[in-house]
């Protein structure tokens, strides 16, 4: 999907969404921090990442602001997700902190709106409120964040629900628990997975395992679980970067294709799930 499309269209086949974006988590928090920040997502944009996620939450607004300014003049080449707090997914609160979100990034429409974790709010009051925005161009598209199958499963019994365009949740590694049913229940309905954490925070980059997988492939620690990611067709990974480096390395994973052997080294390392566990949540 491009910036400014039908939203439905996101259920139609499968998604043309950017596979690998960033993250912006802890971006924003500091203005001595602020121009190398805007300088790492501007290269990254240069470098094919066409989707910067980012939330309300995030140095209260001030990662918004980041985003921001790295996206000016380049608009139309970057996908915009952005999350709402719980407490302003109400009819009276929502609107408004999307009006709050929309003009801290300095665009009209975000492309996806994300609900960052669930409240107390009925989803029943919060979805169509979601839909007034899509209807009101303020939003491109919609969507959920941690997210669980009994939530998605409520969520789409709730007419409008099944508009969600993703859910983004934790998938790495280490935490492969989305793979026995999340996964497949979301992809069987063409919504994307957008994976957070990709690096677990950064110490998959370190992992021995996947040092010596990496080694054996000719890349990093942080490409092979980035790119580890990217297996999936429907599962758009976000890794955040702040370094010009990470930034790099980051960007070639796009490309990157882990073979058979790497894969299966990987597993044994980090055995897939034998049985269902909650959702894991950062
Ligand atoms: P992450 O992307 O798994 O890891 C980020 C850490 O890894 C940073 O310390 C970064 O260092 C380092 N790193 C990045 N690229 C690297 C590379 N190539 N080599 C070595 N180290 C590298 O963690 P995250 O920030 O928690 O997750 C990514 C994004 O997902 C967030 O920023 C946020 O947008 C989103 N998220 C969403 C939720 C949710 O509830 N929906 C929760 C958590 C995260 P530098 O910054 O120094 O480069």
């Amino acid at each position: 999907m491009k910036p400014g499309t039908d939203p439905k269209a996101m259920n139609r086949g499968p998604s043309p969404l950017p596979r690998l974006g960033m993250g912006t988590w802890h971006m924003g928090e500091s203005a001595t921090g602020r121009a190398a920040e805007v300088g790492a997502l501007r290269l990254g944009i240069e470098l094919g990442m066409g989707l910067i996620d980012t939330a309300e939450m995030y140095a209260q607004g001030g990662a918004e602001e980041v985003v921001g300014e790295a996206i000016r003049g380049r608009r139309e080449r970057v996908f915009v997700v952005s999350k709402f707090y719980p407490h302003h997914a109400s009819r009276k609160e929502l609107a408004a902190a999307c009006d709050r979100s929309r003009r801290r990034l300095g665009i009209d429409t975000i492309d996806c709106y994300l609900y960052h974790w669930r409240g107390s709010v009925p989803l029943a009051e919060t979805v169509p409120v979601l839909e007034e925005l899509v209807a009101r161009g303020h939003i491109a598209s919609w969507g959920v964040s941690n997210f669980d199958v009994a939530d998605m499963e409520e969520l789409f019994a709730i007419p409008g629900g099944e508009h969600a365009a993703a859910n983004q949740v934790l998938y790495n590694l280490a935490r492969r628990g989305i793979e026995y049913d999340l996964l497949g229940w979301c992809g069987s309905r063409g919504l994307d997975v957008m994976a957070y954490s990709p690096l677990d925070e950064g110490p998959l980059a370190r992992h021995p395992e996947v040092v010596r997988v990496a080694k054996e492939s000719g890349f990093t620690a942080a490409q092979v679980a980035i790119a580890w990611t990217l297996r999936h067709p429907h599962v758009v990974s976000i890794p955040k970067a702040g370094r010009e480096e990470h930034v790099r390395a980051n960007a070639a994973c796009a490309t990157l294709r882990l073979d058979a052997q790497a894969l299966e080294s990987l597993d044994r390392a980090f055995p897939p799930p034998a049985q269902r566990r909650p959702l894991e949540v950062i």
